[in-house]
């Protein structure tokens, strides 16, 4: 991971050290000596994130955070407060003014990249999920404004396992102040609750009495409803191997004991970001996804797909010699349906004509609506004489079984249906469309419930 780290101190020692780690690692370093130009640089920058001392002269780390998170540009940015040694009284004003976490003076190496990726990737999303919805914004889809704020109302559901009982007990206050906290007695127990429990974020213990930390660690990740969870490890001071290894193992964060409850609140705030800012960019995606190639209505393909894929469609057939037929469907006297008996009757028609039209066909066979009462499949490997035969079979199973309409009422429906075939090099798209067009036109005016084919 790479990203562009902001760090501001008054002492030039400081900063040469933290450039030097930060460097090493391949992160993109600025540098700031005073609030005022960290202000400055922030935001002609927009840094990625923001590691900021807290005792500095003129305006102190503090101001200097209150005035980013204050301003719409830089509010975004994700802010380190570097404080000193046991200060928990420093951690407390550095929430309040609206700091995403802490680093301890002397900077540990991995408690520093630990912080620094962690509230990155957490950037990134934020991101993402901004520009979506500035893109959703010009579009006119209805995503507000505030959906960050949306997804952060709603208490999360932490699921702990610590056997010390103080420790316990602290951390289910504090996170009990804004979520649900369960705890779990066994990692049997553990196991079970994350297998079917929908939780948001787990806390392990990596110095549980009799059993190992890290297994746990390792198996929650390995569980398909807990991969993707956040999980946060709590360590002994000091106990560096087994951290490096959790951290390994994909733990997405950590907090030495004794567990400082500003940090645990700060810490469990930013995975839980992250969490449901995925998630909602998740399922958006496959939304937008469906939106894009569905019709809404009839859970057919769409026009635009279709056009997408006639061509791959019709090219596929010319090479391989084998024939594409395409038909056109247009259902007969549509509009008396909604002038007689409603718009919504209507569409309950075009629903069940869907669903006839795909039971009916196979499944390399596209099926799409075209738009308002016109149909389109295109069948791949198919000739004239098959053609025809399914397009009867189709037109007959229309005629032949009523449609259900609202109120128990039972409809008569008919469909015309063109044909167009693609069969001679030089065949396009358009002329297929074209020809089957040409057919519908035909059987239209012959007397509409009618399979006719246009030959090339
Ligand atoms: P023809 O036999 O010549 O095809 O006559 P028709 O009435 O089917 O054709 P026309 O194109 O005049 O009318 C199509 C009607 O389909 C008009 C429109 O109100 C209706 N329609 C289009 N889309 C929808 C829809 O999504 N739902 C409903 N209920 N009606 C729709
Ligand atoms: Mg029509
Ligand atoms: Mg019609």
């Amino acid at each position: 991971m790479t990203a562009r780290v902001l760090i501001v101190d008054d002492v030039p020692a400081n900063l040469k050290l933290l450039d030097a780690k930060l460097t090493a690692e391949y992160f993109g370093v600025l540098k700031a000596a005073s609030g005022p130009e960290a202000i400055e640089i922030a935001t002609r920058e927009l840094p990625d994130i923001i590691l900021l001392d807290v005792m500095m002269p003129g305006m102190d780390g503090f101001e200097v955070c209150r005035r980013l998170k204050a301003a719409p540009t830089t509010e975004h940015i994700p802010i380190v407060m570097v404080t000193a040694l046991d200060q928990s009284k420093d951690r407390v004003q550095g929430l309040e003014a609206g700091a995403d976490d802490f680093l301890t003076k002397p900077v540990n190496d991995l408690a520093l990249f630990a912080r620094v990726k962690s509230l990155v990737r957490l950037k990134m999303v934020t991101d993402e999920l901004r520009m979506r919805e500035a893109t959703g914004q010009r579009i006119g889809a209805l995503i507000g404004t505030s959906t960050e704020r949306m997804l952060m109302t709603e208490p999360g559901r932490a699921l702990i396992i610590d056997d010390r009982p103080t420790s316990l007990k602290r951390m289910s206050e504090a996170l009990s102040i804004e979520h649900m906290v369960t705890v779990a007695e066994t990692p049997d127990e553990m196991m079970q609750l994350a297998t079917i429990g929908d939780y948001d974020l787990l806390i392990v213990s990596l110095t549980l009495s009799d059993y190992d930390g890290l297994r746990l660690c390792s198996q929650l990740r390995s569980l398909e409803s807990t991969r993707q969870t956040p999980l946060l490890a709590i360590v002994e001071e000091g106990d560096t191997p087994r951290l490096v290894r959790a951290l390994d193992m994909g733990a997405n964060d950590y907090l030495v004991r004794p567990v400082d409850r500003n940090e645990l609140v700060a810490r469990c705030r930013t995975q839980l970001r992250r969490k449901r800012f995925q998630d909602y960019l998740r399922e958006k995606f496959q939304q937008g996804l469906e939106l894009a190639i569905t019709d809404g209505l009839t859970g057919l393909y769409n026009r635009r797909y279709m056009e997408s894929h006639l061509g791959a469609m019709v090219d596929e057939g010319l090479q391989n010699g084998k024939p594409v037929s395409l038909l056109i469907f247009d259902i007969d006297h549509f509009k008396s349906v909604n002038d007689t008996h409603g718009h919504a009757a209507g569409d309950t028609v075009l629903k069940e004509f869907a669903q006839r039209i795909s039971q009916n066909v196979r499944g390399v066979d596209l099926a799409c609506r075209l738009g308002g009462e016109e149909f389109v499949v295109v069948m791949p490997d198919t000739d004239m004489s098959f053609a025809m035969m399914v397009a009867e079979r189709l037109r007959q199973r229309v005629a032949e079984y009523p449609f259900k309409i609202e109120g128990g009422n039972e409809l008569n429906v008919t469909v015309s249906i063109g044909i167009g075939i693609v069969e001679a090099q030089g065949d396009t798209v358009e002329k297929v469309l074209e020809r089957a067009d040409a057919a519908l036109y035909r059987a239209k005016r012959d007397g509409r419930n009618r399979v006719v084919a246009e030959a090339a």
